[in-house]
């Protein structure tokens, strides 16, 4: 299991990405849209779970932090060019061309979004933190794109075994206090929620939106009916949803279906069966 659960979220919320009108109610929502797609979220999604999985089939000592950069680097250039115009940032955009590309202190959303591999693959907390800290470090080396990125892994690393939501409220309110705060719920969010890409508007609002759902599917539905910059909030929302409930069979089917059908050249269906190879559920 690994990035699944992002792609479902991101491919659910493109068709609302920019819709400023919200839905008039939770029903209204629908998964998997016929009409949506995949964007940079799981394009960003798949290019972190590369490097990490290869990183991790590295000998010890070459497991370094420069070389998991390096490579990551390369991977999401390579995958940004394989998949050009999929709403990419405009300085993002920029970074994914530029031959030497260097860190620009953003506290976007796009460190978060792209992070969800690292819950499944690291081998324990400390890890988990570290490389979602190095995995934003790349371009988004601001304390609030790095922490927006941490925060998101370790959520999904303690959603593994950890099946108490009072516990992973509390866990992520160490990162985000107005996670503890009893009005800072999904009807609040509703009604005064409006759209940024800032890490820190976005991460603690996907946050909610899990801890408030009873299932994978209404985890992404909460994030879609609060608006904003949905399909990145659903993506957060989805890996750590993923992890604490696995996803419906019926869903996980479609969302490869819709991949498969959209995916020109093949490397994003690829990266998500190396990924899920080894628990053999993603054919
Ligand atoms: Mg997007």
């Amino acid at each position: 299991m690994s990035v699944l659960g992002a792609i479902i979220g991101d491919i659910s919320g493109s068709t609302r990405e920019f819709e400023r009108e919200k839905l008039s109610g939770k029903d209204d929502v629908v998964l998997l849209p016929p009409n949506s797609f995949f964007t940079d979220d799981s394009v960003m999604t798949c290019a972190v779970g590369n490097t990490v999985r290869r990183w991790l089939a590295l000998p010890g000592e070459e497991q370094t932090e420069e070389r998991f950069k390096a490579a990551l680097v390369t991977e999401m250039q390579t995958m940004g060019m394989l998949y050009p115009g999929r709403g990419y940032g405009r300085r993002f955009a920029g970074w994914l061309e530029d031959p030497d590309p260097t860190p620009y202190h953003s506290l976007g959303n796009g460190s978060a979004m792209r992070v969800s591999s690292v819950s499944f693959l690291a081998r324990s907390r400390e890890e988990c933190e570290q490389l979602a800290r190095w995995s934003a470090e790349v371009t988004h080396n601001h304390p609030e794109g790095v922490k927006g990125a941490v925060c998101t892994a370790a959520l999904g690393f303690l959603a593994r075994t950890e099946k108490d939501k009072s516990l992973l409220r509390a866990a992520a309110a160490e990162y985000y206090p107005e996670l503890s705060d009893p009005s800072f719920t999904v009807a609040w969010l509703y009604d005064t929620y409006q759209f940024t890409e800032w890490c820190q508007h976005t991460v603690p609002q996907a946050v909610e939106c899990f801890l408030e759902a009873d299932s994978f599917a209404e985890t992404i539905v909460n994030c879609i009916y609060i608006g904003g910059d949905c399909d990145t909030s659903a993506a957060i929302a989805g890996g750590i949803a993923e992890a604490y409930y696995g996803i419906p069979e019926e869903l996980k089917n479609r969302a490869v279906e819709m991949l498969t059908r959209d995916d020109a050249t093949g490397d994003l269906v690829s990266a998500v069966q190396g990924l899920y190879r080894e628990n053999g559920s993603v054919s």
